[in-house]
């Protein structure tokens, strides 16, 4: 009797635990996955714990509903925008009136997140602000709203800035004093009549070593020029058959040195929309790449199909360790620094070469793998195919 006593009594109260249990899990469920309004939104905030964190965080916050309108902004967001007032309720052009965040919002109704859009505010002070953002969608993939992030950036942009200023200025001041050593090096060895002597030897490699500092001085206000933006592309129907002749002609001497060869496998016909000289300085870089670390032939070819243009340079060269390939179009990356030291280039071919690819909206990557040589591929989008043409 006692037992029969004591099971009905742990059947009662094990009903009565799960019962509390399973109304905790459904509230709980209800909370983190539906957000329907306003209320739900701050409550969601609230229960959360992220009041405060939201209310002391230096990035803005900003969470839509499904109609577009503003359900929550923290301090951070006001304070960036400028508001007096709490904008909930508003929509975002109501409050803010900036396209730019206005558009995010519309990207977020088709894709899941944007990821370090980066927009200035137009006011006196320049601010530049990047955000990221994802949608929120309910059970039934419905839209219901928005979440982004605000960062201001304004400081990191005036650094970069100040640096590319500097960068600049300190190559423009080096060239003059440079040219003029240059200058009295030629005179000095064109008196030195004995080729033999040491004089003359020394005045060489003077001349050898103001040469290198005078290219690394042209790619480093290169660089900074494209990085800064402040290039403007004169795009003209570029023939890549002809402008491959070009370099293959401007480099003969340093292949036949070597004894490389140089095959060109564009189509002759081949017309893309481009920068004819900073095209020419992409591909020139990637040539004399593959004549200074290739093998024994290096090959130029393209492919045109109805979405991309590829350029393709290829060598037969030791080519590049795998882990290498990922870094090699970063500034002063080198494989072997002794042998590219030794071989004389500026360590910022490649970089050039992946800045002028993406001022044409295009990628630049490699393919290699030790002792297969190295494939460089500039693919570009195919915009009009009336321009671009085979
Ligand atoms: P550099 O002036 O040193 O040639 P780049 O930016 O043009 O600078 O190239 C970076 C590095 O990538 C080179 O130092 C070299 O180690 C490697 N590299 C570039 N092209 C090739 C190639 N075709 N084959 C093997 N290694 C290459």
């Amino acid at each position: 009797m006692t037992a029969w006593f004591l099971s009905l009594i742990s059947l009662i109260c094990l009903i009565a635990v799960h019962a509390y249990w399973r109304k905790k899990y459904i509230l709980l469920l209800t909370k983190n996955t539906e957000f329907k309004g306003h209320e739900k939104h701050s409550r969601l905030v609230k229960d959360l714990g992220m009041t405060d964190i939201f209310d002391n965080m230096p990035e803005g916050i900003l969470v839509t509903n499904s109609k577009r309108k503003i359900d929550f902004a923290n301090p951070a967001f006001c304070k960036m925008f400028g508001l007096s007032e709490n904008p909930s309720g508003k929509t975002v052009m109501e409050a803010i009136r900036i396209h730019q965040a206005n558009e995010l919002i519309d990207q977020l109704e088709t894709k899941s997140s944007v990821t370090n859009e980066e927009f200035m505010l137009p006011n006196l002070d320049q601010r530049f602000l990047q955000s990221n953002g994802v949608a929120i969608r309910g059970k039934n993939g419905k839209n219901r709203g928005a979440i982004l992030v605000f960062h201001d950036i304004t400081r990191i942009k005036m650094l970069e800035n100040h640096r590319q200023e500097f960068v600049a200025n300190v190559s423009h001041e080096l060239r003059t004093p440079l040219s003029i050593i240059k200058g009295y090096v030629e005179t000095l060895i064109d008196a030195e009549t004995n080729a033999e002597s040491n004089t003359h030897k020394f005045l060489k490699k003077i001349e050898n070593h103001s040469d290198r500092l005078t290219f690394l001085i042209e790619d480093i206000l290169t660089l900074s020029q494209l990085e800064s933006g402040g290039i403007a592309l004169e795009q003209n129907h570029v023939n890549i058959y002809e402008l491959t002749e070009s370099i293959f002609d401007s480099l003969k001497e340093m292949a036949e040195k070597k004894g490389i060869h140089l095959k060109n496998q564009v189509a002759k016909e081949f017309v893309m929309m481009a920068d004819n000289r900073r095209m020419f300085q992409a591909l020139n870089n990637l040539i004399e790449n593959g004549i200074k670390y290739g093998g024994k032939c290096v090959c130029v070819s393209s492919e045109i199909n109805e979405e991309k243009i590829v350029i393709c340079v290829q060598d037969d060269g030791p080519g590049i360790p795998v882990e290498s390939c990922e870094r090699i179009f970063e500034r002063f990356y080198r494989v072997d620094k002794a042998r590219s030291r030794e071989i004389g280039g500026t360590g910022l071919g490649l970089s050039i070469v992946k800045h002028v690819t993406q001022l044409h909206n295009g990628t630049a990557r490699v393919e290699s793998s030790p002792g297969n040589g190295a494939c460089f591929y500039l693919a570009f989008p195919n915009v009009k195919s009336e321009n671009n043409r085979v």
